[in-house]
């Protein structure tokens, strides 16, 4: 199964944060496929905290969405995330933004990703790796999402 995952950081070192999650993530989930550029990206909801750095890579994985989940969960808690209020600063989020075509609404998981759509940080990064992957739910392409998104935050290629 292809899944994209939304990586971000916003605390420490945000890039080595990101390496080192790709770098687990390709051991403990699958083969890693697809990366984009590194975007620097203002915070959302919480908007007084650090800038974020997002990227979103494209995994093929043989686990199921529960298993994926507890994966990724078990990687941003090694990568030491502690948080203190929803939407609030941490060292590593990880969020699975699609599990290939497949609609998943469980206690736990909500895919396709619920906020997907509405944030230019998610869809940014998401249409550069695959701006033809089409949303199974409002059966839009990432790029037709992006075109019609109503978000204005910043978000910009990272530099050093
Ligand atoms: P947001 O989901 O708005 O980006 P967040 O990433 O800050 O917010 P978290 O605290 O990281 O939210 O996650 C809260 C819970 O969301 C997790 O415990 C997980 O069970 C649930 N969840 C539901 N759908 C997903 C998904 N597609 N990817 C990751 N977590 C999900
Ligand atoms: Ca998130
Ligand atoms: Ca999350």
């Amino acid at each position: 199964m292809k899944t994209f995952l939304l990586l971000g950081a916003n605390l420490g070192n945000r890039i080595q944060t990101l390496q080192r999650a790709v770098g687990l993530i390709a051991e403990r989930v699958g083969s890693v496929t697809q990366q984009s550029s590194w975007y620097e990206t203002a915070p959302w909801g919480v908007t007084d905290q650090p800038a974020y750095v997002n990227q979103v890579i494209a995994v093929e994985t043989d686990l199921k969405p529960d298993a994926l989940l507890e994966q990724t969960q078990a990687i941003e808690q090694q990568l030491g995330r502690v948080r203190f209020e929803k939407w609030g600063a941490r060292l590593i989020d990880i969020d699975i933004l699609y599990y290939d075509q497949e609609i998943v609404l469980t206690k736990s998981l909500t895919i396709p990703h619920p906020y997907l759509h509405q944030r230019r940080f998610t869809l940014v990064p998401l249409a550069e790796i695959a701006p033809n992957f089409e949303h199974p739910v409002l059966q839009k392409t990432s790029r037709e999402l992006l075109a019609v998104c109503e978000d204005e935050s910043e978000v910009v290629i990272f530099n050093f």
